[in-house]
Order: structure tokens, then C-alpha cells, then sequence
């Protein structure tokens, strides 16, 4: 599996091959079963039921790095974050900070494109109940990491939605960057900011669940302002 990540040349290899990647049986079990059963509102639909890629500019300068994709979001449509009411809140915040150029992402050929952003998960299957296994995290890791490696030249922010992207940011850190984490890591909070040498800019923001926008923990404004301090540290206008 790291090997293959490894091999990737570029983004449309690594695209294909993470899509092809059947390295942790739970997780296949569950994309495939749940793909298989779907949710009453998508029964017409033909779900995606595999790992689900990366996406936007290959060239970005910001990315938002997320947990896993949803059973009946990225599972289903085939595109990270697409579909689901966490991507309704997500691209409606890129559209506002103009990152992406329309506000809802709905279908893998709705037409949506990212401008200097890129959207990748830290785990590339959808787990159950949204929590993968340590073991699962640290399998995928290696195609986040070729990923991140891939986009390495133009990279200057990473957005980490919530602390178990913000965890699996430092390993990223050490095998692309070779840059040694600091010690205690530095704690998760909305608005955290980690600044290392030779490193991109690490931001911290709640997850955009619905457990956290139904219940005004995680605000239209708040979202706002960690798109505005990436934009700003990134140098995208
Ligand atoms: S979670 Fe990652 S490593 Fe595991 S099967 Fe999916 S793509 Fe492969």
C-alpha cells in the first residue's frame, strides 16, 4: 500500500489508485454494504461504495483536510464532502471566501471547481459511525501523505477540521516535511494556529457536522474568519 501511494506520479495516478484500495477489511465491508442497502432518499442512486479521492486545484495553496468521507455523501457520490449537509455548510463558506465558485455541491458533475484549495480526507473510506480504527488511520495514512507530497510545491496552509484531522497532521508532517512535531503536540481548538519551519501553516476548525452547525457551535462567522486567516497566510487574494 505505501509503496503504491508512493508510486504515484501525479494526482490522476494517485487518484486511481487510492480508488482501487481494499487494505482494510472493515472499512471495505462497510462502503460496500452500505452502497449496497443505500438510505431510502437515494435508493434510485448508484453509490460510489469505494475510497473516495482527493479533490480541487492541483495547485493549491490551501487545503482542508478532513476526517472521512459519509456513508451517504462521499460514499455515494464519489467526491469528498459532496452531497451531504457537512458539504452544504463547507462549500457554502468557499463560495463566501470565493475558494469555490458555486455554493453547493450536490453531484461529482455539478460543476463545482476550487480555486487555490484542495479537499482530502485523513482516512479515504467512510467509517461507521464516522470513527475509524487507529490501525485504519495509520493503514491510509500513506496516501495523504503522497497526496500532500504531491502538492508539496504550491502548499502553504492546511485547514484541519477537527482534532482527528488536526492529529493526523503532525505524521504528515514528519514523513513529507521531515520536520519533527513539537512535543507536547500543540491542542486542538477552533481558531489554533501551528507555525513550524519549512512547514505549511496549520489552522484549526470544528468539523463541520451537523452536530456542530445545528447546535451553533461552529457558525456561518466563525467559518468566515479561519477562510479569511487562510487566505491571508496562504497569500490568495
Ligand atoms: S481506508 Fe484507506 S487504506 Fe483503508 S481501504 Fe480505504 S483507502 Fe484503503
Amino acid at each position: 500500500m505505501v509503496a503504491r501511494a508512493t508510486r504515484a506520479a501525479d494526482l490522476t495516478d494517485l487518484d486511481a489508485a487510492v480508488a482501487d484500495c481494499f487494505a482494510c477489511p472493515r472499512l471495505v465491508t462497510w462502503r460496500e454494504e452500505v452502497a449496497r442497502t443505500r438510505r431510502a432518499a437515494f435508493r434510485d442512486q448508484e453509490y460510489w461504495g469505494r475510497p473516495v479521492p482527493g479533490f480541487g486545484d492541483p495547485e493549491a495553496r490551501i487545503a482542508v483536510l478532513g476526517l472521512a468521507p459519509a456513508a451517504h455523501g462521499g460514499n455515494r457520490t464519489g467526491r469528498i464532502f459532496t452531497g451531504d449537509r457537512s458539504g452544504d455548510v463547507l462549500f457554502a463558506a468557499l463560495h463566501r471566501a470565493g475558494l469555490a465558485n458555486q455554493p453547493t455541491s450536490v453531484a461529482a458533475d455539478d460543476g463545482l471547481a476550487l480555486r487555490h484549495t484542495r479537499i482530502f480526507a485523513a482516512v479515504r473510506c467512510a467509517p461507521p459511525d464516522n470513527k475509524p480504527s487507529p490501525a485504519e488511520r495509520d493503514t491510509c495514512a500513506p496516501w495523504l501523505h503522497r497526496e500532500v507530497d504531491l502538492i508539496r510545491p504550491t502548499l502553504r496552509v492546511v485547514v484541519a477540521l477537527g482534532a482527528f484531522a488536526w492529529a493526523a497532521w503532525w505524521p504528515v508532517a514528519r514523513h513529507v516535511y521531515g520536520v519533527r512535531p513539537p512535543s507536547p503536540r500543540p491542542s486542538f481548538g477552533h481558531g489554533a494556529h501551528w507555525s513550524g519551519t519549512a512547514v505549511p501553516e496549520l489552522l484549526g476548525c470544528y468539523h463541520v457536522s451537523q452536530q456542530n452547525t445545528f447546535t451553533g457551535r461552529l457558525t456561518p462567522g466563525m467559518l468566515d474568519d479561519v477562510f479569511a486567516r487562510a487566505k491571508q497566510l496562504a497569500g490568495v487574494d
